[in-house]
């Protein structure tokens, strides 16, 4: 079975259980600045599990790529990775526990083959907030999983959520594979041993946690389940290494062959190795492990590349720039030379159904040839920066550090990682509050740049939000009830606006579109905020943000319109600011209809 067989059947299995089939979301979440990545297939349902309708209904399944940075520090083992994908099932409150144990055991079994006595299960131990979950024990010892695979384990592993300080949560009961060929698994599960693979995860949002603390039942109660795929296919071809599946096997092969040296895929390579090298651990730390460090790396790099990120100093491009230059690094040691594009040609090959690779191959290509070359320009003179500096010392410090990531292009990681190697001290606080005076100065600095024009351009933003909601009923309108807002961003030049939407945009559409917007804004419609709580909100239509996690509490923005069905034109969740009367936006004007990403479409506006 292969990456993309394994995606076909579940997705087939669960749309004939009766659930939709929705896209991946972007890797870059629209509408949440608490996160810099799409980390869980959960992640954009977040408004649905709150209590919000789906356009879809009640039970969804799909397939979503996923980054998590927080797992970085675990790359070079065989089964975390930065990227990875992640297949999921949810019920939005229609079926819980029972039906959605027995499917995913259906799925293991009946689909994947999975002899039972490979698997085993966890569910949750129990505390003062919840019980022991025996309901989810016995459901699995029903299906036939002997009591001596059922781990009970606590909070920190079998619990999820809420995902800010109120709101759903619940256990979550897990499956693990035993991965060993040579050896039979265990009668006993012990889920401390690292030969039993989690593969899945079934949430049980049972609950409700409160302003007090309190844990109530639901009215609404969620599943949410979320299964890796690299690890899946691989344990279902009997290997041991996600890095031999077909999701890395390709890119391993080219770091093969341009670092000459061998990548061990079964016990007799390993053994040659052993044979030919007398410390197999030293060869592991010093080849094995880089090889998957710069796998995963230019893979990661390549998809958030996709999602046109350029690498940089803040949030995401921060990030992919901390991942390549990693990798870079890496593969000098294996004696690798300007080799990211050609470790990154088989990602296009693995993931040929991404639209985003194939439609920025290029763009993509070029960005890692770059800051190759912009790294390799001051690499090695900022190691010899650090040998100097840490020369007979104990401890770099933070003007030092600080040196080396602004004049050298040294990520923080980096300057840690040499550390490491060399047994030296870093001063970390020292380092940030260098960084913190120094973003200080450029935050005044362009502060004065924009003071001039600030209060005219802050009057702009307000009649460019208002814009934004009458163009995303607008389009709704035109286009079809499908359409559903991806993301907004507004300067004071423009508004930016995503949607759902799977084709080009023709000239007569467009043209509707901004027709529809600017005879809302000419019948001078009342703009009325209120507030109240997000189940009201949603109850009451106003549109929400796919992708958003909200307060309790929520402000409600409605331009009011006599002539409409409910009096109103549009109804949104929002922070505003807005205009108090449609008349104040001026002259809106579409300036661009493009692509965003897969099934998501943008456009550029601007109002005069
Ligand atoms: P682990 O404890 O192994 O890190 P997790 O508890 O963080 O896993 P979940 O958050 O429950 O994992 O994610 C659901 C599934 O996604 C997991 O069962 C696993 O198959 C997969 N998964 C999670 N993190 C990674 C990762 N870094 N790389 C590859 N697959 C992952
Ligand atoms: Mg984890």
């Amino acid at each position: 079975m292969n990456r993309k067989e394994l995606i076909k059947k579940y997705l087939q299995f669960f749309k004939e259980k009766n659930h939709a089939i929705i896209p991946s979301a972007s890797l870059i979440p629209s509408n949440d600045p608490t996160v810099l990545f799409t980390t869980a297939g959960m992640h954009p349902l977040v408004p649905y599990l709150l209590g919000m309708k789906h356009p879809l209904g009640k039970r969804i399944a799909d397939v979503q790529k996923c980054i998590r940075t927080g797992d970085i520090e675990d790359v070079g083992d065989t089964y975390h990775h930065t990227f990875f994908e992640m297949l999921g099932n949810w019920s939005l409150g229609d079926y819980f526990k029972k039906e959605a144990i027995e499917m995913s055991f259906e799925f293991l079994a009946k689909v994947l083959k999975i002899p039972k006595e490979r698997l085993a299960v966890s569910v949750f131990a129990g505390n003062k907030d919840a019980p022991k979950d025996t309901e989810s024990a016995k459901i699995w010892q029903s299906l036939g999983v002997p009591k001596e695979r059922i781990a009970y384990l606590g909070k920190e592993d079998n619990w999820w959520g809420p995902a800010g300080n109120i709101g759903p949560c619940g256990p979550d009961t897990e499956m693990f594979y035993w991965k060993l060929n040579n050896k039979p698994a265990p009668k006993n599960f012990n889920p401390k041993d690292k030969n039993w693979v989690e593969i899945w995860n079934d949430v049980l949002m049972q609950y409700i946690k409160d302003e007090k603390g309190n844990y109530n039942e639901a009215r609404q109660k969620n599943i949410d389940t979320g299964m890796g795929v690299e690890r899946t296919v691989t344990v279902l071809n009997g290997l041991e290494d996600d890095y031999l599946s077909d999701s890395f096997k390709p890119i391993m092969e080219v770091i093969e062959k341009l670092s000459n040296k061998k990548y061990p895929k079964n016990e007799k390579e390993r053994l040659a190795i052993k044979l030919k090298h007398d410390n197999y651990e030293s060869y592991e730390k010093e080849v094995i492990i880089p090889m998957r460090i710069i796998a995963d790396h230019i893979k990661a790099s390549v998809m958030i590349l996709s999602e046109k990120i350029v690498p940089g100093n803040t949030e995401q491009g921060y990030v992919l720039r901390r991942l390549l230059r990693r990798a870079i690094r890496y593969g000098k040691l294996l004696g690798m030379k300007n080799f990211t594009p050609r470790v990154a040609e088989p990602v296009f090959k693995i993931y040929d159904d991404y639209k985003e690779l194939k439609e920025n191959r290029k763009e993509i290509l070029k960005n890692l040839e770059e800051e190759e070359n912009r790294f390799n320009e001051t690499l090695e003179r900022g190691i010899n920066l650090f040998n100097k500096i840490s020369k007979d010392k104990k401890e770099i410090s933070g003007k030092d550090m600080f040196l080396l990531f602004q004049s050298y292009g040294f990520p923080l990681e980096l300057t840690q990682e040499l550390a490491k190697e060399n047994k030296i001290k870093i001063n970390e606080k020292e380092f940030r509050k260098e960084f913190q005076k120094h973003q200080e100065l450029s935050r005044t600095a362009s502060q004065g740049r924009f003071k001039s024009g600030l209060a005219d351009n802050s009057e702009k933003t307000t009649r460019l939000h208002t814009a934004t909601h009458l163009l995303n009923e607008a389009l709704r309108k035109v286009l079809g009830n499908e359409v559903k807002q991806r993301g907004s961003n507004i300067t004071p030049e423009r508004l930016r606006f995503d949607f759902s939407f799977n084709r080009k945009l023709t000239d007569e559409e467009v043209r509707n579109v901004e027709n529809f917007v600017n005879k809302k804004i000419s019948l001078g419609l009342e703009v009325k905020k209120e507030e109240m709580p997000l189940e009201k909100a949603i109850s009451s239509g106003a549109q929400s943000e796919f992708g958003s996690k909200y307060p309790p509490k929520v402000s409600v923005y409605t331009i009011k319109d006599s002539k409409e069905k409910h009096g109103w034109f549009s109804k949104e969740i929002c922070t505003g600011p807005h205009v108090q009367n449609t008349k104040e936006i001026g002259k809106f004007k579409i300036l661009k209809e493009e692509s965003s990403s897969a099934g998501v479409r943008r456009i550029k506006a601007s109002v005069e």
